[in-house]
């Protein structure tokens, strides 16, 4: 991505202070989607991370990682895989819980929608603490396929994500743009 590039995308990410609750800053990408200049440039960038990587499949994370993996999952010619919040996939699902700053979480994939042979990007807008990301890993592998790696708009640096999800990414890319 060309530093023009980066800099509109940066110019189209609202930081939004004390939201959703005290001490957090909220980083809204609803400008970046409302300007298709930028989508696209995004689009474009994540489709590229996953040809670089061999990906086959696209996971998104509920719920703004749907937004950014479904055009991406077009542009690149590959399948699309929702990763939801506990209790709202229909079918069989595995399920993985994780810890939030305060208490857990849980998120679920449909069992059959991955297996052997497939290689999952990971997308989503943030990486915080790293802990929804890695939890998405964990499925991805006991549904049998492989990581491609995780690709994200923003890294959080300062919460430590990258470090926590080291481990779960066994040498998979984390690429942040
Ligand atoms: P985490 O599991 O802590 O890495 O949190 C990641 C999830 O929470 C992502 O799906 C993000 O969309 C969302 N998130 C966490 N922190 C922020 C933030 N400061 N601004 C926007 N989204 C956030």
């Amino acid at each position: 991505m060309t530093e023009g590039m980066r800099e509109l995308l940066l110019s189209r990410i609202r930081d939004v202070s004390d939201y959703p609750q005290p001490g957090v800053m909220f980083k809204d990408i609803t400008p970046l989607l409302a300007d298709p200049a930028a989508f696209t440039a995004l689009t474009d960038a994540l489709a590229g991370v996953c040809a670089r990587h061999g990906a086959t499949k696209v996971v998104g994370l509920e719920a703004r990682g749907f937004i950014l993996a479904a055009p991406v999952a077009v542009r690149a010619g590959l399948g699309f895989i929702p990763v939801r919040k506990a209790g709202k996939l229909p079918g069989a699902t595995l399920s993985q819980a994780y810890e939030l700053e305060y208490g857990t979480a849980e998120i679920e994939i449909h069992a059959e929608d991955l297996g052997g042979g497939d290689r999952v990007m990971v997308i989503d807008d943030v990486l915080a603490t790293g802990g929804t990301a890695e939890a998405s890993l964990e499925l991805i592998r006991r549904a049998g396929a492989e990581v491609a790696g995780v690709a994200i708009l923003m890294e959080l640096g300062f919460l430590g994500g990258r470090a926590r999800l080291e481990p779960a990414l066994q040498g998979a890319p984390l690429e942040a743009l």
